[in-house]
């Protein structure tokens, strides 16, 4: 047989999607990707059973239908504080996976670099990866996952084409302070870097934390590439429904990108989620308090369980230290875990680049009724990891 792409022996299959078919396996509750089990808002799933009947059916504009784009275009407006033309700056695509990976072919030729903080989500590596970019590292420090200045700085004297920033991050749960997003712009206006942003937990953002857009910094709109989906907000992750937002001349190649990689996200899936993209703020009000109980909910059990962890700002994950159980391989722990606990979670080396194997990642968007008895069960963990062994 010839050779296959030399891409593909610098990643594997996604650990977060394995952790899915691993929780499955043994029946544990899984919380390890990050998809909610409870049902989208009854508006949207009324709009699918019309879609079904009325359509359509058929592709819509290769770049987002219409209606999709200006009720995106409104929405966004009102959160963003800035004006988005619907006809020539949005590109709809399948997930901000596609968004992301899109925004990363558009931008960066073979070669070229692109800052990537640490831990990251692990679809930036591989959207570099089959780029031909090569990804810097730029560590976030545990506890308060901080950057170093300097360290930032000098991933920048390396003259990268672009910085990868989640906001609010997963997998950490940090929130940004304008303070750093303010260093991070100054920092792409002096070496003249595209910043490509994931802000899909946008709407998920504990109080007193706030969302700042990146794109909403001044100067900032035409280096920004705002790439965020529906799937958090509306609870509806298998949609695939995502999209950048950005200056018309970039959206114009980014449209060029998606068209090819994927003609178009589904058509009577926009059509249905115009109505999500028409709710009131009341919604995302009622969407942050939900998910800040389930946080509390969720920290709590941790706390009864006796488990350490660093309290998330935003987001829906939890990076849990799981360093006295004597973990050296955390993939293994987690095997072990979802086996013998009987609860899923994401081992932390998955997103650090460092050398870091005791941190593992939980999700809370899960009912209050998973949670407790998730909870439950973690409070079995210290017993039984006393029989834990590698
Ligand atoms: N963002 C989710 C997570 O981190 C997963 C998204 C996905 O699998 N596409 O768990």
């Amino acid at each position: 047989m010839p050779e296959l792409s030399s891409k593909l022996i610098n990643f594997t299959d996604s650990v977060i999607r394995r952790m899915t078919r691993i929780s499955n396996k043994y029946g544990a509750i899984n919380l390890s990707q990050g998809f909610p089990d409870f049902d989208p808002p009854k508006e949207i799933r009324e709009a699918l059973k019309v879609a079904a009947d009325k359509g359509p059916h058929q592709y819509s504009i290769t770049w987002g239908a219409q209606n999709f784009r200006e009720a995106l275009a409104e929405k966004q407006k009102r959160f963003m504080g800035i004006d988005i033309d619907p006809e020539t700056q949005i590109a709809v695509t399948c997930g901000s996976t596609e968004a992301m990976m899109a925004c990363v072919m558009t931008v960066c030729d073979p070669g070229d670099k692109v800052i990537v903080f640490s831990p990251f989500y692990e679809n930036y590596a591989a959207d570099a990866i089959l780029s031909g970019a090569v990804p810097i590292y730029v560590p976030l420090n545990p506890p308060e996952f901080s950057f170093d200045k300097e360290q930032l700085e000098d991933a920048f004297k390396q003259k990268p084409k672009a910085l990868i920033l989640c906001n609010p991050s997963n997998p950490t749960g940090k929130v940004f302070t304008l303070e750093e997003l303010k260093y991070i712009a100054s920092l792409a206006e002096k070496y003249d870097t595209f910043v490509i942003t994931d802000e899909v937990y946008e709407h998920i953002v504990m109080d007193p934390y706030k969302h700042i857009y990146f794109a909403s910094l001044p100067g900032m709109f035409d280096r920004t590439l705002s790439c965020s989906s529906l799937s958090k907000t509306y609870s509806i992750t298998g949609w695939r429904l995502g999209y950048v937002i950005g200056n018309k001349r970039i959206i114009e190649n980014i449209r060029k990108v998606h068209d090819f990689l994927t003609v178009g996200a589904a058509a009577p899936l926009q059509e249905a989620a115009v109505t999500g993209l028409k709710l009131p703020d009341e919604y995302y009000e009622k969407l942050k308090n939900l998910y800040t109980r389930k946080r509390d909910l969720f920290l709590k059990g941790l706390d009864e369980a006796g488990l350490k962890y660093v309290k998330p700002q935003g987001a829906y994950y939890v990076i849990v230290d799981v360093s006295e159980f004597n973990v050296k391989n955390d993939l293994k722990f987690c095997e072990w875990l979802a086996k013998e606990v009987g609860v899923g979670a994401v081992p932390g080396s998955s997103f650090f680049k460092e050398d870091i194997n005791y941190l593992i990642r939980f999700h809370f968007a899960k009912k209050d009724e998973t949670l407790l008895k998730a909870i439950e069960r973690l409070k079995t963990l210290k017993e039984k990891a006393k029989f834990y062994k590698e």
